[in-house]
Order: C-alpha cells, then structure tokens, then sequence
C-alpha cells in the first residue's frame, strides 16, 4: 500500500507541495467564506501548511487505512482504492455530507461557490499521477523532501530509523501508525498533533465502528431523511439512465426493426 510520510522538522514551509497541488488538480481561487476553517483547507485547497510551535505543518487527507468517509456515505461516494487512495466519486454524491460529520481530521469540504456542490479533498492524486506511474505532485514537488511518498511498510522503517538515530529531535511514536485504525499519510513530529484531528486525540480503534455506534443512537427521523434522500438519488439515475438509452431505442425503430 502506498503512502506518504511528511517529517515537520525537515519542512521549510515554502508551500511547493501547496502550489503544485493546486495546479495539478486545476484549483482555483480561494475564497473568504464567513464559516471557514482556518486551517487553509477549502474546496480549492486540498493541502496547507500550517504554523505550529515553531514549525511547519503540511495538512492533507490522511487517507485513513478503514475510512470513516467511506463507512458513512449512504451511497458509496468515497472508496478506499488498495492502492491505499480514498478517493470520490461526484457522479454518485446525494450532497449529504455525512462524510464531512464522520471524518476525525475534518478534512472533506464542501464546494459552496457551484450551484451544484461537491465534497472536495485531496485523492493522493490518484487520477491524475498515481494511476499513471508518478507520485503525488506534493511530494515531487518538495524541495528538501519533508515530505515524501513510497511504500507504507518501507515509510514506516524510515521513520522508525530516524527517531532512533535521532530520539530526541522526535517524539517516540510515528503518527498514523495506529491512530484511528492506521493512516496512509504518516508524521514524524517532535509536538503533538492534536491540533490536525480538530484537538482531539484519537485512540486506535477504526473511526468506522464508532460510526456505526454513533448512527446507532441517530433519532429514526435523520435515517428515515437518509432513505429519502437514498430514494431520490435511484430515481434521479434511473431517469438519467432512462434518458441516456432512449437516442439508441429510437435509432432500432428508425431501422424498421420495430414489432409496432
Ligand atoms: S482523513 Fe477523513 S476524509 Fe480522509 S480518508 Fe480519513 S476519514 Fe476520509
Ligand atoms: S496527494 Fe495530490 S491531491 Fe493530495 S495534497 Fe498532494 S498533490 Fe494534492
Ligand atoms: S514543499 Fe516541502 S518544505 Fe515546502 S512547505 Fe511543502 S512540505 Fe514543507
């Protein structure tokens, strides 16, 4: 499975990984809502580097190893590849988003300035470069390789390498190892990092079984609207398939073939 492993003390905080994310994946403009988060995340930033401590901090999905986004999509939306990308899929997307309630890291946005809103967030470049051979653009792009992509296994040697060649630049433990059931993108930190799951500390249990706990106790009138909204999105596609066959039935009359 593949992964990324971002070590914050190596990070210059020149923001490449930012811009050539961006560029990659056509982003535009920013822009100031009321109601967003300051972590420079937004539908058109899929990473950014925050100030910390002292340091410089990449956030980007984290590509959790048993995603909660996935566990909570009523219809399949999110999907975790084996490559090891989550990654989505806007032609199924009701709008629901569940999946921006369910992420621990709070990372899924949602595309406000469309008349058609999406959920948006970092695929690991999944489409446009892993898919095709290359890494991220993120980590090519990284002038002093804070951070860098490869094997999981082979990442987690590497960073298990550098805190014992250097404990006491680092703190014991490599972030994402276990957290939350494990994540594909990996930290080596000398400070906690509280602060990128919205400042809480996440134990190792897989957020999906929480999910399921938390839909447990959901009053029956939110699932009764989760079935509702499950309903009109197999209507819309059934017209939507519906009206995509009808050119070819009209082209088989056309030809005489027609029993009427
Ligand atoms: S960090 Fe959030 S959006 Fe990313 S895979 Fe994990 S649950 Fe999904
Ligand atoms: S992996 Fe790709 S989409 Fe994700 S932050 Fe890096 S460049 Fe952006
Ligand atoms: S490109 Fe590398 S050094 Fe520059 S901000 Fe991103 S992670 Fe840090």
């Amino acid at each position: 499975m593949k992964a990324i492993l971002t070590d914050i003390t190596k990070c210059i905080g020149c923001n490449e990984c930012v811009k050539a994310c961006t560029e990659t994946n056509g982003l535009g403009e920013e822009r100031a809502y009321r109601w967003r988060a300051d972590d420079g995340l937004s539908s058109e930033r899929y990473t950014s580097v925050l100030r910390k401590k002292g340091f410089h901090v990449r956030k980007q999905c984290r590509h959790c190893l048993e995603p909660a986004c996935v566990s909570a999509c009523p219809v399949g939306a999110l999907k975790k590849t084996p490559e090891g990308a989550v990654i989505y899929d806007d032609s199924r997307c009701l709008g629901c988003r569940y999946c921006m309630m369910a992420c621990p890291f709070g990372i899924p946005r949602y595309l406000w300035s469309s008349p058609v809103p999406y959920v948006r967030k970092c695929t690991m470049c999944y489409t446009t470069r892993l898919t095709r051979g290359q890494q991220p653009a993120c980590t090519e792009a990284c002038p002093v390789e804070a951070t860098i992509f490869g094997e999981r296994d082979a990442l987690l040697s590497e960073a298990r390498r550098r805190i014992s060649d250097n404990p006491r630049l680092y703190l014991p433990k490599v972030f994402g190892e276990h957290e939350v059931g494990g994540t594909a993108v990996l930290y080596l930190s000398p400070i906690e990092l509280d602060f990128l799951s919205l400042g809480n500390r996440l134990d190792e249990r897989p957020m999906p079984e929480r999910t399921m706990l938390a839909m447990a106790v959901v009053p029956p009138v939110f699932l009764g609207m989760g079935a509702l909204m499950g309903g009109i999105y197999w209507v819309i596609e059934r017209r939507r398939r519906l009206q995509k066959e009808k050119p070819a039935e009209k082209a088989d009359n056309s030809d005489g073939s027609s029993d009427k």
